[in-house]
């Protein structure tokens, strides 16, 4: 029967990582073993940060695992999801041999991951039908197979597609590259989103793993906040093979307090209030003369087609709104990618493309 460990780089197998004076399990009054100071920083009278940190903070740990519905020895957190993402790919791919598979246009940090370990990058395009952009499962598991595939990234809802992908297709993938790949669904933007997490998954299948962040519906981007979900023993290998500190105090204590029960109560209040503020702004574009097409979206933006995406991006602007000019990604290059904002935001975009010159 394979595991999923078997598919951690062979050098890494028994290794131990950095052994701090955290890892200890010793008990004492006085601590003299990590060379941190005796006395606080004047700039912080509470001493805080005096001590180096709970390598994964506990509380933060336990918290996570029950908003995610998961045990909290099966998620690592990280900085970000980008450093968890970095994370796998170094610890599975073996430089120029182990590939990583993902599907264009999707969020970046898959490839630059890849290219960092140089690991080979397999692309399997996702396909733009009349539902929107959706993977293609059996190019995804053919060339996953052919090419060598150690991580398949599948990215749901989809950055900057928009589309979650169903349970049963990542099964179907996870399930034909069971021994060989381990397939791993970001789900930075599930939160605004109808499809299951795809931790379900995990109990049937040692060869997933889900990314999930605070970044995003939770507010807390620059606390830098993120976590993998997977097997446990998949977790502690990732584990040391991390920073010997990754999670900052200050942070820690943020996202704590980011998802006490009523911060979590406001959290969803405005999920609410981005998807219906989704749903208007794509009507509203829809019927503008410019825009060609608003794909649906699972996320917190929507990604758009316009008849002349410079004149739009530049009125856009003018009136002094910035998105995200998709033009340079394969398939998009009449694309912008507009996140919801307030729904005064969304007004001012709105009324910044309604000044473009009429369509003949
Ligand atoms: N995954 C996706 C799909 C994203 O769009 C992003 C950020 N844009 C990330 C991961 C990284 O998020 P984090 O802030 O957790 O590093």
């Amino acid at each position: 029967m394979s595991s999923v460990l078997d598919l951690v780089r062979d050098d890494l197998r028994g290794f131990t990582g950095y052994s701090s004076a955290r890892s200890a399990k010793l008990d004492g009054e006085i601590w003299l073993n990590a060379n941190e100071s005796a006395w606080a920083n004047p700039g912080d009278p509470l001493a805080s940060c005096r001590r180096y940190p709970d390598p994964q903070p506990q509380a933060l740990r336990e918290r996570l695992a029950t908003l995610y519905d998961c045990a909290p020895e099966q998620l690592l957190i990280g900085r970000g999801s980008d450093e968890v993402i970095d994370l796998l790919v170094r610890a599975l791919c073996v430089p120029g041999r182990d590939a990583v598979l993902y599907t264009p246009p999707v969020f970046g940090m898959y490839a630059v991951s890849a290219r960092l370990q140089n690991a080979p990058a397999l692309e399997v395009p996702l396909q733009d039908s009349a539902a929107g952009f959706v993977p293609d499962i059996d190019a995804i598991i053919t060339t996953a197979r052919q090419g060598g595939a150690k991580l398949v990234f599948l990215c749901s809802p989809s950055n900057p597609a928009g589309l979650s992908i169903p349970l049963a297709q990542v099964e179907r993938v996870a399930e034909a590259l069971r021994g060989q790949a381990l397939v791993v669904v970001d789900e930075a933007y599930a939160e605004f989103a109808d499809t299951p997490s795809a931790t379900r998954l995990l109990a049937g299948h040692d060869n997933v793993a889900v990314l999930r962040t605070l970044s995003k519906a939770h507010a807390l981007a620059a606390a830098r906040i993120g976590c993998v979900i997977a097997d446990s023993g998949l977790i502690a290998v990732l584990r040391r093979c991390q920073a010997p500190y990754p999670v900052p105090t200050p942070c820690s204590a943020l996202a704590l307090a980011g998802l006490g029960e009523q911060a979590l109560q406001q959290t969803r209040a405005r999920i609410a209030t981005v998807r219906s503020e989704r749903d208007r702004l794509r009507m509203a574009l829809s019927l503008q003369g410019h825009v060609r097409k608003v794909y649906a979206s699972d996320a917190n933006f929507l990604l758009v087609r316009f008849i002349d995406a410079e004149a739009a991006f530049q009125a856009l602007l003018r009136a002094g709104v910035v998105v995200r000019d998709q033009r340079a990604a394969p398939q998009l290059h009449d694309a912008l990618r507009i996140t919801v904002g307030t729904p005064e935001q969304n007004d001012r975009v709105l009324d910044a493309l309604a000044t473009l010159e009429p369509v003949t």
